[in-house]
């Protein structure tokens, strides 16, 4: 079987979906892998490091037409559709809810399209879940790009030019990347506040040294660990809270998520103009729409004296590890999907069914599922 790996063409995507590790441990298995002449450049894995690990270097016409199983981290572009062989099979991010179109294609070609955003959250496939791998290091990102921001120090420092107080970071939404923000954000030396709607992570946020903001009876945890909207009454009471609270703070991440919904509006311009001038939000939502009504999404603003930051793809930022971790995720799955050098497409098995989005020309999925 021959594995394709082109170069991301997405703007700004830095990552790459395959690292040599995972070549050495795919020759390994006796699969021919081919990577496209710089593919890894921007996640500063030169093709080099490739050609040891055993792959061969290619053209875009090579890593395409002449793969039985392409890898990308990215969806592909029409043109790149395109090329794919018929009767191949794609492993890549699609972002299927919303590319219905795109998955249409690819069915039309007759390509078999896996879409590693629909790894199941399981423990048997937290290996390959690239949703978190890829949070963890957007969690990590957006507090160093938020204190490049600040015209404050984050840490307490006493020196000889007098004593400075730690800073003050408000960590919205305490997932994956909210955790690895308040760590990061710890790390620093920051004092860090933390509030989600689901109480259960109180206690995660806790252990890692940040103080929970509690909120009279406001929970909203659906099935599967994830969250749920908050009813109208529980949306007032935790506004008034996170509003009491935002105003002396000099940093706040929101990463707050809904599945299958738009991020939801958290940070009022009201709650903005409260706060010190200088001070910084960094809208890890900001793909979804934002958390912050006054998020623009991949722009910064300045808005009463606080910079609005709504960083997209903050993940392809850290392009090394990102690609180090997406890959540990791709190659754990493209060795349970291939048995003895051959792909199985076992859809009733409970992780290549949920994430196999396109087969034998057929879409899989709902429209907005
Ligand atoms: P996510 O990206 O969907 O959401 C981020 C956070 O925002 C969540 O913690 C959510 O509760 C919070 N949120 C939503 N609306 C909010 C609001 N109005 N105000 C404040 N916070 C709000 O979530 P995620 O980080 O991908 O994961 C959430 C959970 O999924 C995890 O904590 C875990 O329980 C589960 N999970 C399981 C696995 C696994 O078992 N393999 C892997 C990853 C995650």
């Amino acid at each position: 079987m021959h594995i394709g790996v082109p170069k991301e063409t997405a703007s700004g995507e830095q990552r790459v979906a395959l690292v040599p590790a995972a070549v050495s441990s795919f020759v390994k298995m006796g699969l021919d892998v081919v990577i496209e002449r710089g593919a890894g450049l921007e996640a500063r894995i030169p093709d080099q490091a490739y050609e040891e690990a055993g792959a061969r270097l290619g053209d875009p016409a090579s890593v395409f037409e002449a793969s039985d199983l392409v890898l990308k981290v990215q969806k592909p572009s029409a043109d790149e559709v395109g090329r794919l062989k018929s009767g191949s099979a794609l492993v890549s991010l699609l972002h299927p809810a919303t590319n219905r179109a795109l998955l249409e294609q690819l069915g039309q070609r007759g390509v078999t399209a896996f879409a590693m955003e629909l790894v199941p959250r399981t423990t048997k496939a937290q290996s390959m879940d690239v949703l978190s791998s890829q949070a963890t290091v957007a969690g990590y990102q957006a507090v160093l790009l938020g204190a490049s921001h600040l015209s404050r120090l984050l840490p307490m420092l006493t020196t000889a030019a007098g004593t400075i107080p730690p800073g003050k970071a408000f960590v919205i939404g305490a997932g994956v990347a909210g955790l690895q923000a308040i760590a990061t954000a710890r790390r620093l030396g920051a004092v860090v506040s933390a509030f989600d709607v689901r109480p259960v992570v109180k206690e995660q946020v806790q252990s890692l040294g940040a103080r929970f903001v509690e909120v009279e009876a406001v929970a909203a945890e659906a099935a599967g660990g994830y969250a749920k909207e908050l009813d109208a009454e529980q949306q007032d009471r935790a506004n008034r809270a996170i509003a009491e609270h935002i105003r002396d703070m000099d940093l706040v991440i929101t990463t707050a998520q809904i599945p299958g919904r738009p991020s939801p509006k958290i940070i009022t311009e009201e709650m903005v103009a409260s706060m010190r001038p200088g001070s910084v939000i960094v809208d890890v939502a900001a793909e979804g729409g934002g958390n912050c009504t006054l998020t623009r999404p991949g722009e910064t603003v300045s808005v009463h004296g606080v910079t609005i930051l709504g960083p997209l793809n903050l993940a392809s930022m850290v392009s090394h590890h990102a690609s180090q971790m997406y890959s540990k995720n791709i190659q754990t799955f493209i060795e349970y999907v291939v048995k003895d050098g051959v792909l199985t497409v076992d859809l009733d098995d409970p992780i290549i069914g949920p994430m196999c989005v396109t087969h034998d020309g057929q879409v899989r999925i709902g429209e907005g599922s």
